[in-house]
């Protein structure tokens, strides 16, 4: 039986500046199943990640760069269509990292079953999944987050900061939210009741603005977006604060190199500690995370948005405007 499955590769390599639709293209190929490759897999949601611009790249990374004119790669969620395999049947839910396609064929390593669940079944590749685990590891095991602390999240509209702020708040911590739209600001206050959101686009001098929301200072920012932002959150932590860097997109499109941290002499007058991580060093670590979200998640203690684009030629488009802000919450495409 012939398959044909279709999916996005990269053109070329994109070394600085926002990618253009260009710069992808959406290509087939027959695929089949064989010894090796034995179970059909047709995906029905795909995750669009910051952390694919990096692969798209020569630069060395924790990932290695996409391979041009292949299969691009990212989490995705599917259905068993065809297997020869036990351990799965026709019909299962699975996660892989076989996103931006419509179907592909592989092996039971590279799939992993899903348990049905009281909610969407995308929630998966949000909330339980990895950028609910980004949040809840960066706030609790690198933030070392405490009820009834004050905490400062960039990019709050987003995936990860948007779950950063509910479980912050479902802590009784104070939050400050930052986001790129006033329609943001007003679903970060009005539906996830932060105690304070702004459009930092819309302010002039932001460490005047941090310093007059906030006189008493910040004791752990949760940082998504790096670069001048950093810094400014820098000038207003408290004494023995803590700041989380868990992305730098405002650095990642940049035509110029940033030109670094300017005011380190808060970080040691202020004694603070600055952590950076990544949520590949904690895929063994599912337990308590999967537990309390799903908990979260059926008290309508965790909320989430979705931003959903249709069909695999839509995906390129959807990866450049996630770098331009236009999703609410998680970036998925739906096939
Ligand atoms: P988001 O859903 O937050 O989407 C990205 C958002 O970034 C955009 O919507 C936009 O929102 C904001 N943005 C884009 N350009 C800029 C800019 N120049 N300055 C400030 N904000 C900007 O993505 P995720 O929730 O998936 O990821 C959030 C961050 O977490 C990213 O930096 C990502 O790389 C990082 N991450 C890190 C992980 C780790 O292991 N450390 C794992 C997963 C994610 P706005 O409207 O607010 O501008």
């Amino acid at each position: 039986m012939a398959i044909i499955s279709k999916y996005v590769a990269l053109k070329n390599y994109i070394p600085t500046g926002l990618p253009k639709e260009t710069d992808f293209e959406i290509k087939s190929k027959e695929i089949s199943i064989n010894k090796e490759k034995n179970i059909l897999v047709s995906n029905s949601w795909i995750s669009v990640d910051p952390y694919m611009r990096a692969r798209m790249t020569e630069r060395k990374n924790y990932k290695p760069p996409f391979k041009i004119g292949e299969e691009m790669e990212g989490y995705a969620i599917g259905k068993v269509e065809i297997s020869n395999d036990k351990s799965f049947n026709v019909g299962d839910l699975v996660f892989s990292n076989h996103g931006m396609r419509d179907n592909f064929v592989c092996n039971a390593d590279k799939l992993k079953k899903l348990k049905a669940i009281d909610m969407p079944i995308q929630s998966y590749l949000g909330p339980l999944g990895m950028t609910g685990h980004t949040a809840y590891i960066g706030l609790f095991k690198h933030g070392e987050l405490k009820a009834g602390q004050t905490v400062l999240v960039s990019s709050a509209g987003g995936s990860v900061g948007s779950t950063v702020c509910q479980i912050a708040k479902n802590l009784g911590c104070k939050v400050i939210a930052s986001t790129g739209s006033d329609e943001k600001v007003d679903w970060l206050k009005n539906e996830l009741k932060v105690d304070y959101a702004f459009n930092y686009k819309k302010v002039e001098n932001l460490v005047l603005h941090l310093k007059e929301i906030c006189p008493d200072g910040f004791d752990l920012y949760f940082d998504n977006v790096g670069g001048d932002f950093l810094e400014s959150a820098i000038f207003q932590m408290k004494n023995f604060g803590r700041i989380v860097v868990c992305g730098r997109i405002s650095q990642m499109n940049v035509t110029i190199p940033g030109s670094g941290i300017k005011n380190m002499a808060h970080v040691l007058v202020k004694r603070l500690t600055i952590k950076g991580f990544l949520i590949f060093d904690h895929e063994n670590e599912r337990e308590p995370f999967e537990t309390d979200m799903l908990k979260w998640l059926s008290e309508g203690k965790v909320k989430f948005k979705e931003t959903v684009y249709s069909g695999i030629e839509e995906a390129p488009k959807s990866f450049i405007d996630l770098l331009k802000g236009k999703n609410i919450g998680k970036m998925l495409v739906k096939i």
